[in-house]
């Protein structure tokens, strides 16, 4: 049976890896390693692969298990379905040998009937990788042998996607995930930990840091390299491309530090309003008993995320604002729920479902 999963904009997990360690700022309080702890014990699945403390919120040991017995799985599941690779680990952690992720892609080229989502806070690995001549030979060589067919690279069945939770992370991420060959690629702002924009990002050149000089009607803004369109127009940033980006996720941390949360509690808890044994028939208006509600911060990163998609034709899913737990304040922007799903897919996946 494939591992269901309460992940909405996936139908199952997949994790022939076990084991991860941080590499950004959004690993802090990794869901992943919280499960881990559950089964960490002598004798465990996850023994050896994560530590904590009576008072610390647990952390990977940077040990990797590879479940080779698990490679195979994907072609008992003879339905069509979107497999999250790796939701608990990143398959493109240094402690996973080449060798392994091609037995991965392997296992892709295998079922062509399944859609793979893998999503890594290591992209530059995914681009040196897919890129690399002597890798690709090989998994062109199982192809052969397996199927019989010429491979198709990138894969048509694999989404790449790569996770950023600020700014910083974003203008790191996308050069890797642009240079990166693949079909689909998608980012993933969980958890969002500040604003982004997805528009430009500062010119590597420093140009924003330079005095600004000049006079005329640009005296006073940043002065301009030329290169990569930090011109005129956008002095001491360059435009991103996100023409080459096929899907936006978005979602606030759960289980992490209030400070950190996208939510707050509802002010009307100060009034009471939510004690037991208040009238039953009324609803707080303010967040509809959840008793969570988004900060306003939060609220114009998310809107301002969702509408920077919208601007950029890009389909945007918004898993929900965390908090507590992962629904604790549910999942509606401006009243509507963002489930969307890139285009030529889900166009697919009908005509996959009607057969
Ligand atoms: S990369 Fe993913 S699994 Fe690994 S520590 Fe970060 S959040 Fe956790
Ligand atoms: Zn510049
Ligand atoms: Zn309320």
């Amino acid at each position: 049976m494939p591992n269901t999963t309460p992940i909405p904009w996936t139908d199952v997990t997949w994790n022939p890896t076990r084991g991860c360690s941080a590499a950004a700022p959004g690993c802090h309080y990794c869901y992943a390693t919280r499960y881990a702890h559950r089964f960490s014990g002598p004798g465990q699945p996850y023994e050896g692969l994560v530590t904590s403390t009576p008072t610390s919120h647990p952390r990977w040991t940077g040990n990797v298990q590879l479940l080779p017995t698990r490679l195979l799985q994907p072609l008992h599941w003879r339905k069509p379905r979107r497999i999250f690779i790796c939701s608990l680990s990143d398959l493109f952690h240094q402690g996973v040998p080449d060798t392994f992720i091609r037995d991965v892609c392997r296992t892709i080229t295998l079922t062509p009937h399944h859609t793979y989502q893998l999503l890594t806070k290591r992209p530059e690995r995914a681009q040196a990788l897919f890129r690399n001549q002597q890798w690709l030979d090989g998994l062109e060589l199982d192809a052969d042998i397996s199927t019989h067919a010429r491979l198709v690279w990138p894969l048509p069945n694999l989404w790449l996607g790569a996770s950023a939770s600020t700014q910083h992370d974003l203008n790191h991420i996308i050069p890797p995930l642009l240079n990166a060959p693949a079909t689909i690629r998608f980012i993933s702002f969980e958890p969002l930990l500040g604003p982004v924009d997805t528009d430009t990002r500062p010119c590597p050149h420093g140009c924003a840091d330079q005095a600004p000089d000049r006079s005329g009607p640009d005296r006073g803004k940043p002065p301009y390299c030329g290169v990569d369109g930090c011109d005129m127009e956008t002095p001491g940033r360059i435009p991103f491309t996100l023409e080459r980006i096929h899907w936006v996720i978005a979602g606030g941390e759960s289980g992490g530090t209030a400070n950190r949360a996208l939510v707050k509690p509802c002010p009307r808890l100060r009034w009471d309003t939510h004690a037991r044994g208040r009238d039953p028939s009324i609803t707080c208006d303010h967040c509809h008993d959840t008793r969570w509600i988004p900060k306003t911060e939060a609220l114009a990163w998310v809107s301002s995320l969702r509408d920077q998609c919208t601007t950029a034709g890009i389909p945007f899913f918004f898993k929900g604002w965390g908090g507590p737990t992962q629904q604790a304040a549910g999942d509606l922007l401006d009243g509507q729920q963002y489930h969307e799903l890139p285009t030529q897919v889900s166009r697919r996946y009908e005509t996959v479902t009607d057969v």
